[in-house]
């Protein structure tokens, strides 16, 4: 079997990228170890307006769960600052729809896709790669790598798989319970989400997807632990378990014949771990640069790499500004948060707050991180609760 460009994994990420050289009349092929697309289904599903706007994807009924606009973030000692706001900040959507509506729409541009079709490796010729092994040889002159989060085909190739900042994440639903009807909750602390947080989305009347990511400990115990405290709650659905990534894009997403794209490539948000708006971003310049190679006939390394040139320059600021706000989050103990958030409410900075919640990109975070870190106001706040040193330390990483 033959295709032009051949791509493993049909999430987000990969689907994208098979639209859009469909698109361009290239003849694409996605292969799905799974026998059903979208499924398993592992994400919360919280997707920004501006983040689906940008790649083109128009919110459908097919997909769409609910509407966010704002949200409560909470200091371990449960002291919430709420910032709700006019306008539709985000949806949740059913991954699993979402997938299979990108899947749909892929298709009806020409794009083949085969489930249950596990990739085992690359097709190697003359040092780069031709190809894929799966239930049979498949030649390609491109290959995308969109395997996920748990891949390992790129690093059999010698790149970089991402390692630091691989939290375990789960998700799990529950139904009648008590909460704000559009706004998510975001529960901080050391020791019931250590290294991420724990996450309450609405998705229906008195139903919400509730989970956490964390580096340490039992991640369906902190789970059940925290549902006990903030619902009373004892029983839930079933957990849904994989990696979340929050240690930034790998160091190279390119060899001869081969692009890494989306969670194979590291490309989430580090402040959050989601992946989809930026993974699915980053496709699209891999999937301009797989047009750009087919026209010239290189393959090489040495043309490919123009694809790392293009997400860096798109999305490079990001990820490193994302990183270090993880980092620096990372580093504050509990009882430091507690008194942030208790100078913050004192302060009465909520309609700040609110403002960097309206104007704020969800995606991009850069500018919404700059601007909250140089807002006089909230910059009193933390030079006198967050401590001396780490506030220096703070102004150091972002040069304030
Ligand atoms: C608990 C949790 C909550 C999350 N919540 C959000 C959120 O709210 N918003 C957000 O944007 N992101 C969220 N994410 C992250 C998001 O799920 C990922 O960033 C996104 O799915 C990455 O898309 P992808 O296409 O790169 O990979 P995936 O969606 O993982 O798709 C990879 C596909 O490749 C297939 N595959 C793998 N290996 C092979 C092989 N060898 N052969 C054939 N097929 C193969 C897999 O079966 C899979 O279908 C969350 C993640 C977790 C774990």
């Amino acid at each position: 079997m033959r295709t032009e460009v051949a791509i493993v994994g049909a999430g987000p990420a990969g689907l994208i990228a098979a639209l859009e050289l469909a698109r361009n009349g290239i003849k694409v092929k996605v292969f799905e170890e799974h026998p059903e697309i979208g499924r398993p289904n592992h994400c919360a599903g919280v997707l920004s307006v501006e983040g689906l706007h940008s790649l083109g994807i128009e919110p459908s009924l097919k997909f769409l769960q609910h509407e966010i606009r704002g949200g409560t973030v909470f200091s371990p000692d449960g002291t919430g600052i709420r910032v709700a706001v006019s306008r539709t900040r985000a949806y949740v959507v059913d991954r699993a729809a979402f997938d299979r509506h990108l899947a749909e729409t892929a298709v009806d541009a020409g794009v083949e896709i085969e489930t249950n079709h596990r990739i085992r490796e690359f097709l190697v010729e003359d040092g780069r790669v031709a190809g894929l092994r799966g239930e049979e040889n498949i030649g390609a002159s491109i290959v995308i790598d969109a395997e996920g989060a748990a891949g390992g085909l790129a690093r059999k190739m010698g790149l970089p798989i991402p390692q630091g900042g691989v939290l375990a994440g789960i998700n799990v639903d529950v139904t009648d319970v008590e909460l704000e009807p559009n706004l998510v909750e975001v529960w901080l602390g050391e020791r019931l989400a250590p290294g991420l947080y724990a996450w309450i989305i609405p998705t229906g009347e008195g139903e919400a997807r509730c989970g956490l990511g964390c580096t340490k400990g039992d991640a369906f115990n902190l789970l059940r632990g925290f549902l006990e405290r903030r619902f009373d709650l004892t029983e839930c659905g079933a957990p849904r378990r994989w990696s979340l990534l929050t240690g930034g894009p790998v160091r190279r997403t390119f060899t001869g014949g081969l692009l890494v794209v989306g969670d194979a490539a590291g490309q989430t948000k580090p402040t959050t771990g989601g992946g989809v708006i930026l993974g699915s971003l980053c496709a699209m310049d891999a999937a301009e640069t797989a047009l750009e190679a087919l026209e010239a006939g290189d393959f090489s390394a040495d043309f490919l790499q123009c694809y790392e040139r293009r997400w860096r320059k798109r999305l490079g600021k990001e990820f490193s500004s994302m990183l270090r706000a993880r980092g620096f989050l990372n580093k504050i103990p509990d009882d430091r948060m507690d008194r942030i958030f208790a100078s913050l409410k004192g302060a009465g900075l909520e309609e700040a707050l609110k403002g960097f919640v309206e104007e704020g990109d969800m995606d991009l975070q850069s500018g919404v991180i700059r601007t909250a870190l140089t807002d006089p106001g909230l910059l009193r706040v933390l030079a006198g609760s967050m401590g001396r040193l780490a506030f220096a330390e703070l102004q150091g990483l972002f040069n304030l």
